[in-house]
C-alpha cells in the first residue's frame, strides 16, 4: 500500500483497536469477535511492518515488551506522592471529622471513600493524550522509570480517549488468582515464592525485563488525577478518569462520619471476598476548595485519612501436625487446624513450612495459634497464643522415615527442606506423575490426580513413562471406571505421545528447569539425546542458563534411573525430537486446540495439519494458545478459550488461515 493511505488506514486500525480493547478489558463489554477483533489487529501489525517508520508508541502493537533493561533511571516527582495520616478505629475517625469540621467552619461538605489498594503505586505522565512517562513513587519525591513495564498493563491507556495532559496516580495489583497461579509457577521452578499479590505485583513491575513483567495480569486502579478545568470534586475527577479510560471500582460518597464508618464496616466485612487485596479504605474531603483550604502538613495533606484493617487473621487450635510428601521428595509439615472462618472461607489447614520455622515459632500440637491469610494462598500461622497453653501441648518430632515409603529423611547441612530419600516412594512418583501429565507439561487431559493416586497404589505404574503401557482393562478394574472414561484415559495418554519436545523436558521435572528454561533447551538442542549428553560448560554457555541449572540438568541425565525413564519413554512411542527437525511453515511457534466435531477432519487429522505446516496442537486451552478451532457441539474449551479471549476459528475460517478452501 502507497505510505499516505497507509498512514490513513493505521490511524482508523489503532483507533478501532483502542475502542475495542477500552470495551473488553475496561468495561468487560466487548461488541466485537475474537475474529473480527483478530484481523484488525493482524492487518494493522502487517502495515506496520510495511512502513516501519510508521509505528508509534501509543500503537495498540507497541504494548508487548522490549530489551532488557540494565536498570531503571530515577524520576523527580514535581508534586510530591504523600503519603497519608492513619486510623486503626472509630475514634480516630471521629477525631479527623472534627478536625475537618473545625477547619472549613462547620460548613457543608461530604466525604469521599475509595478501596485502598493493597499493590504499588504507579504515576503515569500523558501529553496531548499520550503515555510519556510511568515512574513508581519510590520515597515519594524520587521514584523509577517504569515506562516500558507499565505498558504492558492492559487497564493503562497508552492514549486516552481524550487529547489532554494528565499525571494520573493509581495503584497496580495483581488479582488474587492470578497470584496464585504465579506461584504454583514459581514453585514448579523452584523459584522463591512471593509472599503476598502486593509482593508480586511489585517484582513485577521492578522487572528489568518487560517480557516477564508482560506475562503476567496486572491491573491499574487509578486514585488520582492532576487538577484539570471544571472538575472541582473527586467523584467528579473518578468520572472523568473513566471517560478518558481508565478503569474504575466503586467509590462512594457520604455527607457524614456516621455514614462513612458504617461503610468502613461494611466493607471489612466483605474484603475476603473481593479479587484482589484491599488494606484499608481511603477517606477524603471531596471537593477540592476545601481541600486547598485545609492544606498538608510536611508529610501528609490534612484533609484525608487512611482507615486501616487489621491483617486477616483468625484464631484456631492445632488438632495435628501431619508431613507431606512432594514430588522432590521434600517433607513439608501441615497443621491440621480445628475449621475457623476467616475473610469470608473456611480454613482448615495452615502450612508449617519447615522444621526451623516450627522450632522459631515454638508451635507445638493443641496450640492455640493465630492464623493469616493473604489472597487465597494456604493460610499460615502466625503465632502461638502462650496464654492459653494448658500444659498438655505435645512438642512436634519430625519424623526420621518417610511416612509414606519408610525410607530414611535426609536433610543436608545448612538446607531447610528434608527429603525423603528413596526415589521410588510412591509420594514422589504420584508427584511426578502429577507434574508430567498437567497441562502445562505433557497435558494428558484424562488422567487426574486422584487417577494417578490409584494408578500409584495398585502398583499399575512405577514412574510416568508406564502410562503408555496401561490398557484399558487395567484401568476398568479401578473405582468409578466405566467402559467410556476408560477409553478416554487411553485415548488421552495416546494423543500425548506427540507433544512438543520443550514439554517432554519439562514434564520430566528436572530440578529448576521451568517452562521458559525448557523452550530454550528444545530450541537449542532439538532432541532429548543431544541435550542428554550435553556437557555443564556448554549448557553454561546458552543464554540465560546458569552454571546452577547446567548442573542440575546434568545431574538429572547421569542418573541411572532418569536415563531408564527416557529409554522406557522412547520405546513407548513419545516424540523426542523437537522444532529443528520439525517443518518451519506458515502456522511456526502457533498453538492451535480442537473442540467439537469437525466436518472435514478427524481431530487426529487437524492437529497432524497443523504439524505440518509449523504449529503444533494442544489438548487444552491456556493463555498460550494462539487459536481454538470450534467444530459442532463445542464444549468447555470454548468457553475457556473465550474467557481467556484466545481466537477462535470456525472449520471454514480455519481451512482459510492453512490455505485450504475460501
Ligand atoms: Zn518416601
Amino acid at each position: 500500500m502507497a505510505r499516505a493511505a497507509a498512514s490513513k488506514r493505521i490511524e482508523q486500525l489503532r483507533q478501532e483497536i483502542r475502542h475495542h480493547d477500552h470495551l473488553y478489558y475496561v468495561l468487560d463489554k466487548p461488541v466485537l469477535s475474537d475474529q473480527a477483533y483478530d484481523k484488525l489487529y493482524r492487518e494493522l501489525v502487517d502495515l506496520e511492518k510495511e512502513h516501519p517508520d510508521l509505528i508509534t508508541p501509543d500503537s495498540p502493537t507497541q504494548r508487548v515488551g522490549g530489551e532488557p533493561l540494565k536498570a531503571f533511571k530515577t524520576v523527580t516527582h514535581k508534586v510530591p506522592l504523600m503519603s497519608l495520616e492513619k486510623a486503626n478505629n472509630e475514634e480516630e475517625l471521629l477525631a479527623f471529622d472534627k478536625r475537618v469540621r473545625e477547619a472549613l467552619n462547620n460548613k457543608d461538605f461530604d466525604y469521599f471513600l475509595e478501596m485502598k489498594y493493597d499493590g504499588l503505586a504507579i504515576s503515569l505522565k500523558y501529553e496531548n493524550g499520550i503515555l510519556t512517562q510511568g515512574a513508581t513513587r519510590g520515597d515519594g519525591i524520587h521514584g523509577e522509570d517504569v515506562t516500558t513495564n507499565i505498558r504492558t498493563i492492559k487497564t493503562i491507556p497508552l492514549r486516552l480517549l481524550k487529547e489532554v495532559n494528565i499525571e494520573v496516580r493509581g495503584e497496580v495489583v495483581l488479582l488474587n488468582d492470578d497470584f496464585i497461579k504465579l506461584n504454583e509457577q514459581r514453585a514448579d521452578n523452584d523459584e522463591p515464592l512471593f509472599a503476598n499479590p502486593r509482593n508480586a505485583a511489585a517484582g513485577s513491575v521492578r522487572q528489568l525485563d518487560p517480557k516477564i513483567s508482560s506475562d503476567r495480569p496486572l491491573m491499574f486502579f487509578p486514585y488520582y488525577g492532576s487538577p484539570q478545568k471544571g472538575i472541582q470534586t473527586e467523584d467528579k475527577m473518578r468520572e472523568y478518569l473513566s471517560e478518558l479510560g481508565f478503569k474504575l471500582n466503586p467509590l462512594w460518597k457520604y455527607s457524614s462520619i456516621e455514614e462513612v464508618i458504617k461503610a468502613v464496616h461494611n466493607l471489612e466485612d466483605k474484603r475476603g471476598k473481593l479479587d484482589y487485596e484491599i488494606d484499608g479504605v481511603v477517606v477524603k474531603v471531596n471537593d477540592f476548595v476545601s481541600q486547598n483550604k485545609m492544606g498538608a502538613t510536611a508529610r501528609a495533606p490534612r484533609w484525608a485519612i487512611a482507615f486501616k484493617y487489621s491483617p486477616m487473621q483468625a484464631e484456631s487450635v492445632i488438632e495435628d501436625i501431619q508431613v507431606q510428601v512432594g514430588r522432590t521428595g521434600a517433607i513439608t509439615p501441615v497443621a491440621h487446624l480445628q475449621p475457623v472462618h476467616l475473610a469470608g472461607v473456611i480454613v482448615k489447614r495452615a502450612t508449617l513450612h519447615n522444621e526451623d520455622e516450627i522450632r522459631r515459632k515454638e508451635i507445638r500440637i493443641k496450640d492455640h495459634v493465630k492464623v493469616q491469610r493473604a489472597g487465597e494462598v494456604i493460610p499460615e500461622v502466625v503465632e502461638v497464643i502462650k496464654s492459653k497453653r494448658t500444659g498438655h501441648e505435645k512438642e512436634f518430632v519430625m519424623p526420621q522415615k518417610c511416612p509414606v515409603c519408610g525410607a530414611e529423611i535426609f536433610k543436608p547441612e545448612g538446607e531447610a527442606i528434608a527429603r525423603c530419600t528413596n526415589a521410588t516412594c510412591p509420594a514422589q512418583v504420584m508427584g511426578r506423575v502429577r507434574l508430567f501429565t498437567s497441562r502445562e507439561a505433557m497435558d494428558i487431559e484424562h488422567v487426574g490426580w486422584a487417577l494417578i493416586d490409584q494408578l500409584v497404589d495398585r502398583k499399575l505404574i512405577h514412574d510416568a513413562a508406564d502410562l503408555y503401557t496401561l490398557e484399558k482393562a487395567d484401568i476398568m478394574k479401578l473405582e468409578r471406571m466405566a467402559d467410556k472414561s476408560a477409553q478416554n484415559v487411553i485415548n488421552s495418554i495416546k494423543a500425548s505421545l506427540d507433544r512438543p519436545l520443550e514439554r517432554l523436558i519439562y514434564a520430566l521435572g528436572i530440578r529448576l528447569i521451568g517452562r521458559r528454561t525448557a523452550q530454550l533447551l528444545a530450541d537449542h538442542y532439538h532432541d532429548i539425546d543431544s541435550l542428554a549428553g550435553a556437557q555443564e560448560d556448554e549448557l553454561s554457555k546458552i543464554h540465560e542458563i546458569g552454571p546452577k541449572v547446567a548442573a542440575s540438568i546434568v545431574t538429572f541425565f547421569k542418573q541411572k534411573g532418569n536415563r531408564e525413564l527416557i529409554a522406557k519413554l522412547k520405546r513407548a512411542g513419545v516424540r523426542v525430537k523437537g522444532q529443528g527437525s520439525r517443518v518451519i511453515g506458515p502456522l511456526s511457534g502457533k498453538t492451535f486446540v480442537f473442540t467439537g466435531g469437525l466436518a472435514n477432519y478427524t481431530r487426529t487429522s487437524a492437529e497432524e495439519l497443523v504439524r505440518k505446516l509449523g504449529g503444533s496442537a494442544s489438548g487444552s486451552v491456556s493463555k498460550q494458545t494462539d487459536y481454538v478451532v470450534a467444530g459442532t457441539d463445542p464444549g468447555s474449551k470454548y468457553e475457556k478459550a473465550r474467557k481467556l479471549g484466545v481466537t477462535i476459528l470456525t472449520e471454514k475460517e480455519f481451512e482459510q488461515l492453512v490455505g485450504k478452501g475460501g
